[in-house]
């Protein structure tokens, strides 16, 4: 059968990469990214000389039957997204969605597990992670304040994505409604030059951010209430 390849490249560090991940990135037909551009760094570090094609979050069906057709004459192909682990928060899914739809049973769809910021950032916290609540990034407006109240009643631990010119109005905005000492690990740049871990109250990190910067990617990671 022919193969999908799911492929999680670095979140950051070009070395997060796993072996069988280089190996099939250069023995398909063709890389499926999200921005060719950003992966051809990782391809021309590892040497990788695979052809690549892009797709978006709303690939044209057009696109799509082209892919399926490439799957169908027996082509092997893998799908990378920008950073970490396809489908996780990135327009990959909406690709997969549709390749499942039309020749899930006709087609192997394989996991080449890999990095991901949410796992990554999870391992470092020291919070429970027996259970926790993966919410991706925040509404801006609708909804945003119903979710503020389950995170305040939240007994499990809570993983968030957010931007660098939101996460202080994200954190200010949680430090008005949860209880002052709620924890909160918050990472900025993993893997990267400027990797660092806030650890503390909301007030904590809020000032330790002012202090150093907000600029980066960051996953905010809040403790169930009751902890600590
Ligand atoms: N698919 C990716 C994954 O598996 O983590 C997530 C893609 S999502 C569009 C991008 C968000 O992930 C960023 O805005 C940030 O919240 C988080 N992120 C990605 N890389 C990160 C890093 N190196 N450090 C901290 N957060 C990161």
């Amino acid at each position: 059968m022919p193969t999908l390849y799911v492929v999680a490249t670095p979140i950051g560090n070009l070395e997060d990469i796993t072996l069988r991940a280089i190996r099939i990135l250069k023995e398909v037909d063709l890389i499926l990214c999200e921005d060719t551009r950003h992966t051809k760094r990782l391809l021309n570090h590892y040497e990788i000389k695979t052809p690549t094609q892009s797709y978006h979050q709303h690939s044209s069906e057009a696109k799509v039957k082209k892919i399926i057709e490439m799957l169908g004459e027996g082509k092997n192909l893998a799908m990378v997204s920008d950073a970490g682990t396809p489908g996780i928060n990135d327009p990959g899914v909406m690709l997969l969605k549709e390749i499942v739809d039309q020749a899930g049973d006709v087609i192997n769809i394989v996991s080449v597990p890999g990095p991901s910021a949410v796992i990554a950032a999870l391992s470092v916290s020291g919070f429970p992670s027996h259970e926790f609540l993966y919410l991706g990034f925040l509404p801006h407006k609708k909804g945003r304040q119903t979710i503020f109240k389950s995170i305040d009643a939240s007994e499990t631990t809570i993983v968030l994505y957010e931007s660098s010119h939101r996460i202080l109005k994200t954190l200010e905005a949680l430090s008005l409604i949860l209880e002052p000492n709620r924890q909160f690990v918050v990472c900025r740049e993993l893997t990267k030059m400027h990797e660092t871990v806030y650890r503390g109250t909301s007030q904590i990190v809020i000032d330790a951010l002012k202090n150093t910067s907000t600029k980066g990617e960051f996953v905010v990671i809040i403790a169930p209430q009751s902890w600590g």
